[in-house]
């Protein structure tokens, strides 16, 4: 990875090698954590960062709903978020605010653990490859379901439910696959390893709704209304394991994959001709002019970072 200079820890600026916890901190041991994921875009208006309230909003409901009182309001950890991107000279970034229960307080009741917050910010490239893009990946039908909405919390992003992700992510690579699909308890599909999933059939844009073990991602949500605007229909609804293979297209969204990206086979079917398709190329042309800040129709989604005035 590509070390920052700076790392927010509970009101401090503290140096990259400095940001560490004591081995005994709660969620190290039991994944008692909640994040996110974000991007900060050089942009024609400056640096700014996508969807951020929408982000701070989905941290502060995952805390909720693992009982972790945010000890911070929104609009002080949207200031944080600009001055960690400040500070480190940062002209785009990957953002990772995390929300813990830290040292203190060991076994399964963490009430009384203390609620730690960072955040990091640091250069990341494209999580499925830099021109997978224009390439498209491979994906993998999982053998590891999602995440039950009766066991865990899928519409959470916490910490320990990510080892669902990481046993999918590692079955793929092993099989020589860029990314792995995973089905739902029913056996319906639910999403990638760390993006939603979309099917393009018959004209129509078609992505697994909230009852099929979604985190219901900002990018599904862009997408979603960056191709209503331009006309298409979308629907969220069941989708079948099937029709990933039959759809015209298929593609993935996520902060991590920075745009839209197409896949371009599953389970070794070509996905149409095998080729990015020509709705996924239609919305990543968009996106484009979102996260360069010419597309004056979205401009409420960037957060123009402010220097703050100790930079
Ligand atoms: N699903 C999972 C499991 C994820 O980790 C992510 C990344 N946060 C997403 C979907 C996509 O969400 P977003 O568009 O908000 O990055």
């Amino acid at each position: 990875m590509q070390p920052s200079e700076l790392i927010w820890m509970n009101g401090d600026l503290v140096a990259w090698d400095d940001a560490k916890v004591h081995v005994l901190t709660h969620g190290l041991h039991y994944g008692t954590g909640v994040f996110e994921g974000i991007r900060a875009h050089d942009t024609e208006l400056g640096t700014a960062v996508f969807r951020l309230s929408d982000h701070l909003e989905r941290l502060r409901r995952s805390a909720e709903l693992y009982y972790m009182p945010l000890p911070y309001s929104q609009e002080e950890l949207r200031g944080v978020i600009h001055e960690v991107i400040a500070r480190n000279g940062l002209t785009e970034a990957y953002i990772r605010p995390l929300v813990f229960r830290g040292y203190g307080q060991m076994g399964l009741f963490p009430l009384e653990a203390p609620v730690d917050v960072t955040v990091a910010a640091w250069k990341w490239a494209p999580y499925l490859g830099a021109d997978s893009m224009t390439r498209g990946v491979r994906g993998k039908v999982s053998s590891w379901r999602r995440i039950p909405s009766d066991s865990l919390i899928p519409h959470a992003k916490a910490c320990g439910q990510y080892l669902n992700n990481v046993l999918a992510k590692i079955e793929s690579h092993k099989a020589g696959y860029e990314e792995a699909i995973l089905l739902d308890a029913h056996g319906n599909v639910s999403e990638g390893s760390g993006e939603n999933i979309f099917i393009v059939r018959d004209g129509v844009i078609a992505t697994p709704g909230q009852s099929s073990g979604i985190l219901e991602g900002i990018n599904r949500r862009s997408v979603i209304e960056v191709a209503r605007d331009l006309g298409h229909e979308v629907v969220e609804r069941d989708v079948a394991r099937a029709e990933l293979y039959l759809a015209d297209e298929v593609f993935v969204t996520g902060t991590a994959t920075l745009q839209p990206v197409p896949v371009r086979e599953v389970d070794d079917h070509p996905v149409g001709d095998g080729k990015r398709g020509p709705v996924t190329c239609e919305l990543q042309s968009v996106y484009e002019d979102v996260l360069a800040g010419r597309a004056e129709r979205y401009r409420d989604w960037l957060d123009v970072v402010k220097v703050p005035e100790t930079a």
